[in-house]
């Protein structure tokens, strides 16, 4: 049996959304988040590849389950859905479980910005991931030019061994 995704992104009611100091809307905690507490589940329509890049979805809602399959929401639904609103940084404060959980990698305090590294997950130059975009996160690890080779960082590997995206967990067990 293939797994199951939800239709739509479940996200911890402990999440708000709010004016980021990185990039327009962010994701942050309302209260405090334990370290390994369950922050999101990516969900979304089971689309195709070709359907992901076709530009008929919400190019922040597309998110990759494995090279043929995708989670997204369509542009005709108005739902609102906090993952779009999650920011990168390049020390983050959540990390992937798997390829659609993501969890606290340490406690994060309330009015904290929630953070994904993208180099957990990115691989791929493509459309839905802004590759060669200067970052502002403004951390002392900022790689401060974020591409899809990021995860090739033996630092990155290092820090996130165990919680990339299982694809991009992979390569990396791969060397
Ligand atoms: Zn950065």
């Amino acid at each position: 049996m293939p797994r199951q995704y939800l239709p739509y992104t479940w996200v911890s009611p402990k999440l708000k959304s709010g004016k980021s100091a990185i990039h327009g809307d962010g994701v942050f905690a309302d209260q405090k988040i334990a370290e390994g507490e369950k922050v999101m589940e990516f969900g979304g329509e089971r689309i195709s590849r070709e359907q992901a890049f076709s530009g008929n979805y919400r190019s922040r809602s597309v998110w990759m389950i494995n090279k043929d399959l995708f989670l997204a929401l369509p542009k005709t639904d108005t739902h609102i859905s906090l993952d779009e609103n999650l920011n990168h940084s390049c020390d983050a404060n959540t990390w992937l479980e798997d390829e659609v959980t993501l969890t606290a990698l340490r406690e994060i305090k309330p009015e904290e910005e929630i953070t994904l590294d993208q180099g957990t997950w990115n691989f791929e130059d493509s459309a839905y991931t802004d590759n060669k975009e200067p970052c502002s996160c403004g951390t002392v690890s900022c790689r401060h030019i974020l591409t899809e080779n990021d995860w090739k960082i033996l630092d990155l590997q290092e820090r996130y061994q165990g919680h990339f995206h299982p694809m991009v967990q992979k390569m990396v067990d791969a060397g």
